[in-house]
């Protein structure tokens, strides 16, 4: 069960300690070849968190997630649908960036799955936004292939996940873009849906989920 004990000051305090611990991590040789751990940034209270694969050089500089040109697409898109990153709660699988941004190593991986399980246990987000097939392969390792479940709402024990690819894929891949959009436009009509809101946890009455991956079909 989602750690909720606690007010949303409390909630925002473990945040910070998970941040300062990543940011003294040793737990993988990525220390060695990063510049800063990057923790996420947003706030406890977001109703959605957005999780991609990992650092890349601007956020190994500055200790930030998404602020490359990935970053200012994922801003666009959340801008679309009237959000801004202050809004939601954004992070990656690995907190250190890896050398010449190749893909994660499983061992990383796993090194690192304490922080980010540690920071989805505190928000309890009602939505978590899954950016790419790593980031799908750590959160919804049964999941079909992102390029068939992308804007798809899944359901796995109590979180609530969709996949979409990841920005930077659209960076390369131009025709992406119109589908991140759409997805994004997904996202937006399936939080508006939300009842109760996030502010009355007590209220919510959701049934059970069921504990494998389970696309919803909601659109
Ligand atoms: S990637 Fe994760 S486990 Fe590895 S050093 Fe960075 S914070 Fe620690």
């Amino acid at each position: 069960m989602p750690d909720l004990a606690g007010s949303v000051a409390e909630r925002q305090a473990h945040l910070e300690a998970i941040a300062s611990e990543v940011e003294s991590c040793r737990l993988c040789p990525l220390h060695l070849t990063r510049r800063r751990g990057v923790p996420g940034s947003g706030p406890a209270s977001a109703i959605l968190m957005a999780v991609g694969e990992a650092p890349g050089e601007r956020e190994d500089q500055d200790g930030l997630p998404f602020v490359g040109a990935a970053g200012q697409l994922l801003t666009e898109l959340l801008a679309g649908i009237g959000l801004g990153r202050q809004d939601i709660f954004i992070t990656n699988v690995l907190k250190s960036r890896p050398p010449g941004n190749r893909d994660p190593l499983p061992e990383e991986v796993l090194a690192c799955a304490g922080y980010l399980d540690r920071q989805i246990a505190a928000i309890d987000p009602k939505v978590i936004l899954v950016l790419g097939r790593h980031a799908l392969q750590r959160l919804v390792p049964d999941a079909p292939w992102i390029s068939r479940c992308h804007g798809q709402l899944m359901q796995v024990s109590e979180r609530t996940y969709m996949p979409c690819y990841h920005p930077a894929a659209a960076l390369y891949n131009g025709s992406l873009k119109a589908v991140l959009v759409e997805d994004f436009q997904r996202l937006r009509r399936h939080l508006d849906q939300l009842d109760p809101p996030r502010s009355d946890p007590a209220a919510d009455t959701s049934p059970a989920a069921p504990p494998r991956a389970e696309q919803l079909g909601l659109f």
